[in-house]
């Protein structure tokens, strides 16, 4: 059984939503075995046609999949009552350890039910309560447990246990965003952030061979493949940026260095993502993070493109970040040792508050620039990345 959350807010666009969840969730649960999806409500079952079935792996897996608020394996019950106690019980006993209240939430959409739900309440919690009183507490306001029991026409069901889901809306509803990805440990993050708003991404990375090694770039693969578990395939950009660098390098006012490498990485970016059907580009900044982050250089930064360019890391701490990336697997790639353009060629005081016709200045100073960067654009290797998990599949569509 899965719910979802925020869906259900969007009135007559809602089957739009649901479609596109069924949708991810066949093509996550792909290979599995054959299941059926059963909507109901805010609640969508997942039944599988044969014995056998991977609960533990479906489970894992839909916990990737946004718009998902959480799961609960559950069975369907013959509505009886003797039949629900006994399976509240043993719900109830399965999550007891450690916890010390408890109450029975009741949903009743099956009104032929001759019990009401306040009935049905008091029953089963009675019941319950003459077998733990020893253990547990009744607490009705916020209990550590909650046995829940829906009565619908088609059976009854009765769990008490949830994992927790992604949350966010089904990926693919929202459009299309350039996530300019590099080796570290924002980026990544502010994809996932941005892809949990149900946007499918593109990878863009910037390369400096040699001044960047090839690991470097593995790496940035590897991180694009950790992000496919949430954001499904992925088509990673690889831009040979040593040129334009070098060039940035020899022609530019050494304080300018970083934020005009900025600027041409969001131009490059920007035509990259406007190939590829993107409406705005994504980045891993966090005001105030280094010298390229405060507010005037990312105005500089904003003002060569004008897709507009979503930060959702603006407002938070490192160790806020740290914790998401943790929870989405990459940190461990993330900090492995490796060189970026934007570390490999960093000036030595860059400039705090850069200006916008300064930068335009130093520009002029490299007549051939266009050039340096329509080539970069032409020369770009594109790797796609297939979702993880999903063997065999031909459709690779998410
Ligand atoms: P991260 O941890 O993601 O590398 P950071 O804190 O190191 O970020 P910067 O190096 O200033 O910060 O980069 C800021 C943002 O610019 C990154 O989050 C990323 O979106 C983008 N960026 C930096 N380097 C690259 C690169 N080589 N290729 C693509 N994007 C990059
Ligand atoms: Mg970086």
């Amino acid at each position: 059984m899965i719910k979802y959350g925020e869906i259900i807010l969007k009135g007559l666009n809602r089957p739009l939503f649901e479609d596109r969840l069924v949708k991810n969730i066949k093509y996550k649960l792909y290979g599995l075995g054959e299941i059926k999806i059963r909507r109901c409500q805010a609640t969508f079952y997942i039944v599988p046609a044969n014995e056998g079935y991977d609960y533990d792996e479906a489970i894992s897996r839909l916990k990737k999949v946004f718009g998902i608020i959480w799961i609960s394996r559950v069975t369907s019950l013959e509505k009886d009552m003797a039949v629900i106690k006994d399976k509240a019980y043993e719900a109830l006993v399965a999550e007891m350890e450690g916890k010390r209240t408890f109450k029975v939430e009741v949903k009743r959409p099956d009104k032929k039910f001759p019990l009401k739900s306040p009935d049905i309440q008091q029953d089963v919690g009675g019941f319950l309560y003459s077998k733990v009183h020893r253990d547990l507490k009744v607490d009705v306001k916020n209990p550590d447990i909650t046995v829940m029991v829906e009565i619908r026409e088609e059976g009854a069901y009765v769990y008490a246990h949830k994992e927790k889901g992604a949350g966010g809306l089904p990926l693919g509803i929202n459009g299309k965003c350039g996530l300019l990805l590099s080796g570290g440990i924002d980026s990544p993050v502010a994809g996932y952030m941005i892809a949990k708003r149900g946007v499918e991404l593109i990878g863009i990375h910037f390369h400096s061979y040699p001044y960047t090694s090839e690991r470097a770039k593995n790496k940035v693969i590897e991180l694009a493949r950790l992000m496919t578990e949430y954001v499904g395939r992925m088509e990673l950009f690889v831009v040979p940026f040593t040129d334009i660098q070098l060039e940035i390098n020899d022609k530019c006012p050494e304080e300018l260095l970083t934020v005009i490498m900025r600027r041409y990485m969001m131009r490059i970016a920007e035509k990259i993502a406007v190939q590829n059907g993107c409406g705005a580009l994504v980045t891993g900044e966090s005001l105030g993070q280094v010298a390229s982050q405060t507010i005037d250089s990312l105005n500089v930064t904003n003002s060569a493109v004008s897709l507009p360019v979503f930060r959702p890391l603006i407002g938070m701490d490192k160790e806020d970040i740290i914790k998401i990336s943790r929870e989405i697997d990459t940190y461990d790639t993330s900090i492995l040792p490796y060189e970026d353009c934007c570390t490999v060629f960093v000036p030595k005081h860059p400039k705090t508050k850069p200006k916008n016709d300064f930068c335009e200045k130093a520009e002029k100073l490299m007549p051939n620039i266009d050039e340096l960067v329509e080539k970069a654009v032409e020369n770009t290797e594109k790797i796609v990345i297939k979702t993880t998990g999903v063997v065999g599949a031909n459709k690779q569509e998410y």
